[in-house]
């Protein structure tokens, strides 16, 4: 799809005036009394959480933000593999594909040896590493991603529409842990200028960016240090000889500083990340007024001898390096968590900033709040104990501080020289910095976070049956085909945001007989009131509206039909007790998922999957026990 060839137009490409197509502005409203969540901000991260919570349209939502509208133009824009696995299941990834820019590689220049003073193309690699996950990596302006969430959250049951114009003033947290939070917000529009506003609210999640009121209410802060080190970056249309503009590129110049060039959507426009002056200790950016005409001149010495003639910028912003991260992400203090659980929450920017040029940004801030937001729903909902919510700050904070070490490293190399001598103490082989890019791959595209430790990642004892799934880590989807109607899909594919569990169960035999594990696990499932099933879902309620059960059998689609399965896998449901086909699946003949993903084919394996795609526990097919016990550390019989 190719778009703003007569300048850089804000909106949905496909429509001709997008900014006629826009929802129209919803009237300004009072603020609830009294909410379940109330989110403070509605960046990537605030957008992300109520989108998670509009699949509950028992949960009551407040989004209030200070900005007078959405987003339309600037900040992230890469979207790493994971975070489009997550669109996947919130259901727009497609949409977000067709429209943007598909990182497939990326090249190195560094000065030519010959040619000091010049630049030359030195290596060429794959962005992402074969196999690794079935989305693509992909560069689209953050607004467009804003866009689709409200989208989603406007065609809920319950719909939720931020309440804009609202700037969190302060929080209150009476001391007794079972009277709501109370938040006081400063209205911003001009019919109201200055009015205070109260909402009550049971949870309050500070999405807030890095300059979080929330975190300051709990009294929490950004520790760590900063480079002091500018940069600029802005996006431009462009016109140029420098054969890679429509690459991924980094750029290292022999003296002129170094720079990185970003495709954009649309097949015109690049964003280039601008290395600029060393700061003094403690001074920030924004004292050296720089302007866009200084980004212009940089880019153009270090892409030198090639032209590079800026005829729009669309958006730039200039910004100093640093590291820093919170040490909680949530309001109980460290060594009380036996005795409190947390009510008020810090996710995204709020908790961690760093440099962008890794593209990490808004993508680990999603997923932060993807982390929360099933938690938050299933203890609201009743469904689960409150201590779970502990397991929010531990299991982000960990991946946080990953991604700090990770970028105060990437940083320097990206910043540095390149080496001269074997002497040069300070400068980088650009060779060494395209190792560490390729090494750190998977952690970029967002496939390398694990989580740890009890209750909601079980035991690793049992991992041999299914290496290709590994216990913490996201499930690595895998295609099959679909037993009812023959149809090729990623298995991965049929989890939802929805808040349910998926129990994936890999058939220990091609065709189940009655004595197999496989069919003496489904009998158990549906009919021992032992079961997390029977033990979790409400009378009346769907049979999957808590665990969601599929099966993977080993023959090929066209020996089964889905008669050939126990019926806990053709379940009756909705008003007229219709049934679900959708619930066994064969490998696909081209890539079968049991050699894919290591699974054993004579013991088969069952594959807990949480509501963020994150991988529970892997057990054996009669591991009916440890089913139990895992589900009961963290969930609450229905009555
Ligand atoms: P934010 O996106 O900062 O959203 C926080 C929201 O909270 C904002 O909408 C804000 O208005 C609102 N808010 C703040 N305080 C209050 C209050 N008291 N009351 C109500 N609402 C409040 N990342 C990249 O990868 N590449 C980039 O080039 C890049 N450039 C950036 C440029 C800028 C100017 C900024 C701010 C960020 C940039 N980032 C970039 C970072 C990336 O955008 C963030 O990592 C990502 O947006 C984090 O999302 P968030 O929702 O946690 O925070």
């Amino acid at each position: 799809m190719q778009f703003h060839l007569d300048g850089f137009r804000p909106g949905d490409p496909t429509i001709a005036d997008p900014a006629a197509a826009l929802p129209p502005d919803v009237p300004m409203r009072p603020l609830p009394d009294d909410v379940d969540v109330l989110i403070v901000g509605s960046g990537p991260t605030g957008l992300t959480l109520a989108a998670q919570l509009a699949a509950f349209p028992e949960i009551s939502v407040c989004l209030a933000e200070a900005k007078p509208g959405p987003l339309r133009l600037g900040q992230a824009d890469g979207i790493a593999c994971r975070t489009m696995e997550m669109f996947e299941a919130f259901g727009f990834a497609h949409l977000i594909e067709r429209e943007a820019y598909q990182v497939n590689e990326v090249v190195f220049w560094k000065p030519d040896p010959d040619r000091p003073d010049t630049i030359r193309r030195d290596d060429r690699i794959p962005d992402v590493e074969e196999g690794i996950s079935e989305m693509p990596h992909v560069i689209l302006n953050q607004a467009r991603v804003h866009d689709r969430y409200l989208e989603l959250m406007r065609h809920a049951e319950t719909p939720i529409v931020p309440d804009y114009s609202r700037r969190l003033v302060d929080l209150d947290l009476p001391a007794d842990g079972d009277e709501p939070v109370v938040a006081r917000f400063e209205r911003l529009d001009d019919e109201h200028p200055g009015v205070i506003e109260t909402v009550r609210a049971r949870y309050v999640v500070g999405c807030d960016g890095a300059r979080s009121q929330v975190r300051r209410s709990i009294g929490r802060e950004l520790v760590g240090d900063a480079a002091n080190q500018a940069w600029g970056v802005m996006d431009v249309l462009c016109v140029t000889d420098f054969p890679d503009i429509r690459y991924k590129a980094v750029v290292h110049s022999s003296d002129q500083g170094n720079l990185l060039i970003i495709p954009r959507e649309g097949g015109h426009l690049v964003r280039l990340y601008i290395e600029l002056d060393q700061l003094d200790e403690g001074e920030r950016v924004a004292n050296r007024n720089i302007t866009v005409e200084r980004l212009i001149e940089a880019a153009g010495r270090i892409l030198a001898p090639y032209t590079f003639e800026v005829h729009e910028v669309a958006w730039w912003s200039v910004y100093e390096i640093g590291q820093r991260l919170c040490d909680k992400y949530d309001d109980v203090a460290a060594g009380h968590e036996a005795s409190c659980a947390p009510r008020v929450f810090i996710a995204g920017d709020a908790c961690h900033t760093h440099s962008p040029k890794a593209g990490q940004g808004m993508n680990v801030s999603m997923r932060d709040a993807y982390n929360l937001g099933w938690k938050l729903a299933a203890v609201i909902g009743g469904r689960a104990h409150a201590e779970l919510l502990h397991s929010y700050s531990e299991e982000r904070w960990a991946v946080a501080k990953q991604l700090i070490d990770f970028d105060r490293e990437f940083a320097q190399m990206f910043s540095a020289p390149p080496k001269t001598s074997d002497d040069d103490e300070h400068g980088v082989d650009p060779a060494v910095f395209q190792e560490y890019f390729r090494q750190h791959g998977r952690f970029t595209a967002g496939v390398a976070t694990q989580y740890h430790g009890a209750p909601l990642t079980g035991t690793t004892e049992h991992q041999h049956l299914a290496t290709g799934f590994v216990v913490g880590m996201r499930f690595h989807s895998a295609p099959v085909v679909r037993v009812a109607d023959g149809k090729p899909l990623h298995l991965g594919h049929v989890h939802r945001a929805d808040g349910r569990f998926r129990l994936y169960l890999f058939a220990d035999r091609s065709v189940p007989e009655p004595d197999s594990a496989f069919v003496r696990l489904c009998a158990f499932l549906a009919d021992d009131p032992g079961s997390p099933i029977c033990r979790h879902t409400r009378l009346g309620a769907d049979p999957d509206s808590v665990f969601d059960v599929r099966a993977v059998l080993q023959a090929s689609h066209h020996d089964l039909t889905i008669h050939d399965v126990p019926s806990l896998l053709r379940p009756r449901k909705g008003r007229y007790g219709l049934i679900d086909h959708e619930k066994v699946f064969a490998p696909d003949p081209t890539a079968d998922v049991f050699d894919l993903r290591h699974i054993d084919r004579d013991i088969g394996a069952m594959v807990i999957v949480r509501p963020d795609q994150h991988i529970g526990v892997v057990l054996p097919l009669d591991a009916t026990d440890e089913l139990i016990g895992y589900f009961d550390a963290f969930l609450i019989p229905s009555a």
